[in-house]
């Protein structure tokens, strides 16, 4: 346990209360450590308070103070930005700040708390008779803040954007205490600089989002799916243009995959057998969300079109929720597979859309010319242009020898990535994990003026320590 004086202790109480409070090594185990257990770094203690008052007296304390300060939320994030850099920070969890505020169902918005689980804030949507459409694998954990912070995407972006876009406003304590109420649901508000999005995907680093005004859409009637066999990205990169022309924003999933991504889960038997009818090259899951009024079949008949042309070599439509279910796990169980064929190395990157195929060509090639036996496994979001570009261990490798080597592989990827004008970090950010990187890659006006915006909103850099730039 790290020491805290008798004062810093005291005053603690006196904001948020003792039982606001978690100082002992168990009890704080659980926030100190990010999910892959790759960072691990004490705090000074856990704070969690009830009411944004709290939250405000704690900030303008911290700041007095020059405590440092860490945002939690769900403690899902990929990146180390939720768990101390320093040691003598103190984590400040919004799992308390978790009610709905306000449901808007005529205006489509709802306005939430930032410790509202993604799964709450959908379910409240859902029982308004709308549709909250970010979806990422750990809803049940994943907080409104930290999704909003870090600007996450997931599975629907190609259709209906990311954190940021999905978000009409914020409201957030700044770094002196003062409470930025931005949390209009205004569609239109053209008033100078957007500050509410300067908030959004800023990991912490100039102030703590307490509540946010969501954007809320109709609920699908139905879903066609389909897993799709072809030869190439190219030929994936095809389909998505033709599909897009057709469907338009009906098309709310198009994700890539190579075989070795199947083949892994037939092995590792975490799927009974390929849903698609025949093995091939890659692979696309594809869907349709039927809006009211749209033809049932439209995804079917956009692809016998592509078919007829050649473009893809054949297709299987799921027949029923079952079905569905399973194509859809073949997707959300990719990086899983990966860990249990030992060591990878990965990147989370995008580039533009049409880039992707030349990306991946050139990505293999450059970590091949590394090292031969290297399992490339690029999958993902090819309508975002974001390719998690991941690359297993040889088979019977030293996995510990393989990642010692991962720079030279790093290097090779984002080069390439900078070379294609794409970005080191398309969905997960850049917490502590990327420092390095984001000096390197960013452009360096935009670099300065990231700088230039912290120091003027946080000058005593208490907000998130150690993130974004060291
Ligand atoms: C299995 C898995 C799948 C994923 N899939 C995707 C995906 O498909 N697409 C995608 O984009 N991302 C994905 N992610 C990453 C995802 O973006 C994050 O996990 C999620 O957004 C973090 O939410 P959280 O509440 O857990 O935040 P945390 O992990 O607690 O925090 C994340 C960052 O936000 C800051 N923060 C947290 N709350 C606040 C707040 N209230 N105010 C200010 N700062 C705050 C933290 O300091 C930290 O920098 C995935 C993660 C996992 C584990």
């Amino acid at each position: 346990m790290k020491q805290v004086s008798d004062k810093t202790l005291q005053a603690l109480t006196d904001i948020i209360g003792a039982q606001n409070i978690l100082r002992d090594d168990e009890a704080m185990a659980p926030y100190i450590v990010e999910l892959r257990g790759r960072f691990h770094t004490p705090a000074l203690a856990i704070a969690i308070p009830e009411t944004i008052e709290q939250l405000q007296k704690l900030v303008s304390w911290a700041n007095d103070n020059r405590i440092g300060l860490v945002p939690q939320g769900g403690n899902t994030g990929m990146v180390g930005g939720q768990v101390p850099k320093r040691g003598n920070e103190i984590i400040v969890s919004m799992a308390k700040l978790n009610r709905v505020r306000h449901m808007d169902a005529s205006g489509g918005y709802m306005c939430v708390e930032a410790g509202v689980t993604l799964k709450n804030a959908q379910k409240a949507a859902d029982d308004a008779g709308l549709l909250f459409p970010l979806a990422i694998a750990p809803q049940e954990k994943a907080q409104i803040g930290g999704i909003l912070s870090s600007n996450a995407g997931g599975l629907q972006v190609l259709a209906y954007g990311y954190a940021r876009q999905l978000c009409l406003g914020v409201e957030a304590v700044m770094a002196n205490g003062s409470l930025y109420q931005g949390l209009s649901g205004l569609k239109k508000d053209n008033t100078g600089y957007d500050l509410s999005s300067l908030l959004v995907g800023a990991e912490g680093t100039l102030g703590i989002i307490s509540a946010a005004t969501l954007k809320l859409f109709p609920k699908p009637k139905g879903f066609e799916t389909a897993f799709i066999n072809l030869s190439s990205p190219k030929a994936a990169l095809t389909l998505y243009s033709e599909l897009l022309k057709r469907l338009g924003t009906s098309l709310t999933t198009f994700e890539m995959m190579p075989d070795f991504g199947m083949q892994m889960q037939i092995r590792h038997k975490m799927i009974e057998k390929n849903p698609a009818a025949k093995n091939s090259e890659w692979y696309v899951l594809a869907q349709m969300s039927q809006l009211p009024g749209q033809s049932t079949n439209a995804l079917s008949t956009a692809l016998d079109s592509a078919l007829n042309d050649r473009v893809i070599e054949h297709f299987t439509i799921a027949k029923d929720e079952r079905i569905r279910r399973q194509m859809w796990k073949v997707r959300e169980q990719l990086s899983g597979a990966q860990s249990k064929e030992g060591a990878s190395i990965k990147h989370d990157i995008s580039v533009p859309i049409s880039a992707v195929p030349e990306l991946i060509e050139r990505g293999i090639e450059a970590a091949k010319t590394i090292l031969p036996d290297i399992r490339p496994c690029p999958f993902g979001h090819l309508g975002d242009g974001n390719i998690h570009f991941n690359f297993s261990q040889p088979v019977g490798a030293d996995p510990k020898a393989y990642m010692d080597g991962a720079m030279k592989i790093h290097e090779a990827i984002y080069g390439i990535v900078t070379d294609l004008g794409g970005s080191i970090s398309a969905e997960h950010g850049i917490g502590q994990l990327k420092t390095e990187l984001l000096k390197h890659h960013k452009d360096p006006v935009a670099y300065d003026m990231m700088k230039k915006i912290k120091l003027v909103l946080d000058p005593n850099n208490i907000m998130n320590p150690g993130k974004l730039f060291d």
